[in-house]
């Protein structure tokens, strides 16, 4: 508990994406544009976890997610915990929800993808099957796991 408790307290405002899939967080920082701009941001990988092996994690300082951003993280690591950091407690912590669908900031790995040829926005249906998560393309209805996607090169 003292551990837990420092390793999400060292900041003084922002959030803390706890428990995220060992190998995911620079993904993740990169699909939600972590890197932009002058947030301050502190990544840690391949963290020993109680629970499940090895996590990453991602500590944002002076930022607040939204539902649509924490569903964004919940295709690549549907186990992530977000913590709400407020002078250095957790004010309040939820999982991520894996949404039905997502639009927008992934690319289709389709290369023949009408939304790769005309650069028009995406759209796919997520679907989870014996605990793999897949998404399907609306546009060219091709199926693929969540490995294989990539964050908008827009
Ligand atoms: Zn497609």
């Amino acid at each position: 508990m003292e551990e837990k408790t420092l390793s999400v307290s060292a900041i003084k405002q922002g959030i803390v994406i706890d428990h995220i899939r060992a190998g995911q967080a620079l993904k993740i920082v990169r699909l939600m544009g972590f890197s932009e701009g002058k947030k301050r941001v502190t990544i840690g990988l391949n963290l020993k976890s109680k629970s499940a092996g090895l996590k990453d994690i991602i500590k944002v300082e002076n930022y607040t997610l939204s539902e649509a951003e924490a569903a964004q993280i919940a295709i690549f690591s549907p186990l992530a915990t977000v913590n709400v950091i407020e002078n250095y407690k957790v004010a309040k912590k939820f999982q991520v929800v894996l949404p039905e669908t997502i639009a927008i900031v992934l690319d289709c790995p389709n290369q023949r993808c009408i939304t790769n040829a005309e650069r028009t926005p995406t759209f796919f249906i997520v679907e989870e099957n014996n605990s793999q998560i897949i998404l399907r393309c609306k546009y060219c209805e091709k199926l693929f796991s969540r490995d294989e996607m990539n964050e908008k090169s827009l």
